[in-house]
């Protein structure tokens, strides 16, 4: 039997929480650590303002999201009924100045991503498909009208985008050449073909579709207002073993009209793309930190409370030997993002930069939640436990956004000069 539970507390756990007292050996009292995912204080480089923003989205993780999240999980479903709360958090464009978004520094925007998804990679996927992948999209590669027109309302939750990039043929090789095709008749782009894996696209309301544009072979970005556009249809991708919550679609375009208006304007190659995707990248780095803390978490209390042989299991050398690998590999990746966030800031990031912080931390979570997973022993593979969640929701973070292959081969083209992409 486990004392564990998946009951949030009432209060958000301080991001540096003070030692409770657990009964350990019988009748003794010992005041053990509190759990802490901070090990080098990685916090404290915010400015009291945005940590205060950071405390604020814990807190509503732990209050609202972690009681109901499980079971949504494992119903396959998302949780609207959290929505208007998210709306009040204020954290929509989070990062993006201007256009009614929160604001706030690339620092920020990743910290706020990494406690997400400290609580629920889930719910930190579908902000990261909504705020990072489509209104990220309109902003880097929108033209000012665009911003105007499309940004205000996807900041205050109003209309929620996917970003459709993938396709059943085309994944990893995406910037080779898209088979969706888009094809100009005056002031109308006439959209065919499929799109796969897309998040938020069986419920949302704007997605950035991407296609080649048959007379110069350039990937293009256009937006589709997906609920009145005649011939664009989305099917829910069933049996998902991981981020249950984000609900993916197939999407098809069968003769979509869409106007001239609604190409982005500054959206001409795979380049422009890609601008967006090095944001992203930048961000699944954060949020799979997150998801290696919320496993971390997980398990340390698990061992400070599971007891076998008359002890904690905590108090054993080779459980002590997981739990300090756990935090080693957390404490480098909140190191690095918390660098990459520097360089971001300073104009130098590249998309080098942002892959290797993906694929590195991505890497390092996939490690850290199969230990956690491995401590829980049989409760390691049960969903009410939540190591089985962020074990499974990894899964997911390490392949999308490009899969580790594709990181290091860009990784590897910066600091070889060579090019190996097939
Ligand atoms: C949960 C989830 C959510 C997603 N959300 C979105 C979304 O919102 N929008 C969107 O557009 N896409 C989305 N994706 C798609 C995701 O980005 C792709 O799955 C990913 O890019 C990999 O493409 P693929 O699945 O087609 O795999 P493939 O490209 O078929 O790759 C299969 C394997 O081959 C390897 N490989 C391929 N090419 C090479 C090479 N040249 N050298 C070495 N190895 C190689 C890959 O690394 C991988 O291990 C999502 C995917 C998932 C699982």
């Amino acid at each position: 039997m486990t004392t564990t539970s998946v009951t949030a507390t009432a209060q958000a756990t301080p991001v540096t929480p003070a030692p409770r007292p657990v009964k350990t050996e019988a009748r003794q009292q010992k005041a053990l650590p509190a759990p802490n995912s901070d090990f080098y204080e990685v916090y404290e480089t915010l400015s009291a303002e945005e940590l205060a923003t950071v405390k604020r989205v814990r807190a509503f993780m732990e209050a609202k999201v972690a009681p109901v999240i499980t079971k949504y999980w494992v119903d396959d479903a998302f949780p609207f009924e959290l929505l208007p709360a998210v709306k009040e958090l204020g954290i929509g464009g989070i990062g993006m100045k201007g256009y009614g978004c929160a604001g706030g520094s690339v620092a920020l925007l990743g910290f706020v991503q990494m406690e997400i998804a400290r609580t629920d990679p889930s719910f930190s996927t579908f902000m990261g498909v909504h705020v990072g992948l489509a209104m990220g999209s309109i902003y880097i590669d929108g033209s000012e009208e665009q911003k105007q027109k499309w940004l205000p309302p996807m900041a205050r939750f109003e209309k929620i985008g996917c970003f459709g990039l993938t396709e059943p043929l085309v994944g990893s090789g995406a910037s080779g050449g898209l088979l969706t095709t888009a094809k100009r008749e005056g002031d109308t782009w006439i959209l065919n073909g499929e799109k796969r894996w897309i998040g938020n696209a069986p419920w949302c309301d704007v997605s950035i579709i991407w296609a080649r544009d048959v007379a110069d072979n350039q990937v293009k970005g256009f937006i589709v207002e997906n609920k009145t556009t005649p011939g664009f249809s989305v099917e829910k991708i069933e049996n998902k073993i991981a981020l249950k919550v984000v609900q993916n679609g197939h999407i098809t375009l069968k003769d979509c009209r869409v106007p001239e208006a609604n190409r982005l304007q500054g959206g001409n190659s795979f380049r422009d793309t890609a601008k967006v995707l090095k944001m992203t990248r930048y961000a699944v780095a954060w949020m799979a930190t997150g998801c290696a803390m919320g496993a971390y978490e997980a398990a340390l209390k698990y061992a400070q409370e599971r007891m076998q042989f008359g002890k904690p299991i905590g108090s054993f050398q080779l459980v002590q030997d997981l739990l300090a690998k756990m935090i080693a590999n957390i404490t480098a990746s909140q190191c690095l993002i918390t660098r990459q966030a520097q360089l971001h800031a300073e104009g130098k990031l590249t998309d080098a930069h942002a892959a290797l912080a993906k694929a590195f931390c991505t890497a390092k979570c996939r490690e850290t939640v199969a230990w956690a997973r491995e401590l829980l022993g049989g409760n390691g593979i049960v969903a009410d436990y939540k190591a089985a969640r962020f074990f499974t929701d990894c899964e997911a973070l390490y392949s999308y956004e490009g899969t580790y292959q594709m990181q290091n081969l860009i990784v590897g083209k910066a600091v070889t000069g060579f090019g190996a992409f097939a």
